[in-house]
């Protein structure tokens, strides 16, 4: 059987996979499992560069039979252009706290509050590299709508067609619909079609 190791340490990120990718016929592998403690540095101006990054420090411990996928993700709210984006991740940590900043984000915006997630996948072999992208539109609500699920910026974003954030709708919403998913269905769609 076809690997996959999947260079992520968010575990948030993992749970998603797990159920996004269940259906392939590929062992997944996680970081985890390998003896080096090092991440790489992401010092990319696109996600698509910080996603490259990340797939190919880890290229040199896999076989022939493996895929390397990685994920680089952030929100763009299209009020506050200078912010997030690439430094989605960063950002947070800058100011402090992930639930201090969507409690500032909340109070900040006015009446455009349209946001938009996006997801790079990096899939890498030592034959090949790809890539397959993902966003999910929607909005930034207006309080913290805080739930039982998801992470990150998911208590302040409500996806498009619906009403409440991500935090607070069903897991296989998010799954159905989140820039995630969507870049998970081209990946499949690939892999389907390749093995
Ligand atoms: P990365 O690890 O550099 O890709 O950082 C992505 C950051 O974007 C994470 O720290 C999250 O805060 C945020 N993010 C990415 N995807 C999601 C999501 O599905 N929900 C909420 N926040 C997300």
């Amino acid at each position: 059987m076809k690997k996959i190791l999947l260079v992520t340490s968010n575990q948030e990120k993992i749970k998603e996979y797990r159920q996004l990718l269940q259906d392939l016929p590929f062992e997944f592998h996680f970081l985890d499992e390998l003896k080096i403690k090092e991440e790489p540095k992401e010092t990319g101006h696109t996600f698509k560069e910080n996603a490259f990054i990340k797939s190919s420090f880890y290229l040199p411990l896999i076989d022939e039979e493996t895929y390397i996928l990685s994920d680089d993700s952030g929100l763009n709210i299209i009020a506050l252009p200078d912010i997030l984006g690439v430094n989605t991740h960063k950002d947070a940590l800058r100011f402090g706290s992930q639930a201090d900043f969507n409690q500032y984000l909340v109070k900040t915006l006015k009446e455009v509050r349209d946001a938009y997630f996006t997801c790079v996948i990096c899939l890498m072999s030592k034959r090949e590299t790809i890539f397959f992208e993902g966003r999910c539109e929607g909005r930034i609500s207006k309080t913290v709508l805080n739930g039982p699920n998801g992470f990150g910026y998911d208590p302040i974003f409500i996806p498009k067609g619906h009403r409440t954030s991500f935090s607070r709708l069903d897991v296989k919403i998010k799954n159905a619909i989140s820039h995630r998913a969507r870049a998970s269905q081209k990946l499949k769609y690939f892999l389907k079609e390749r093995n």
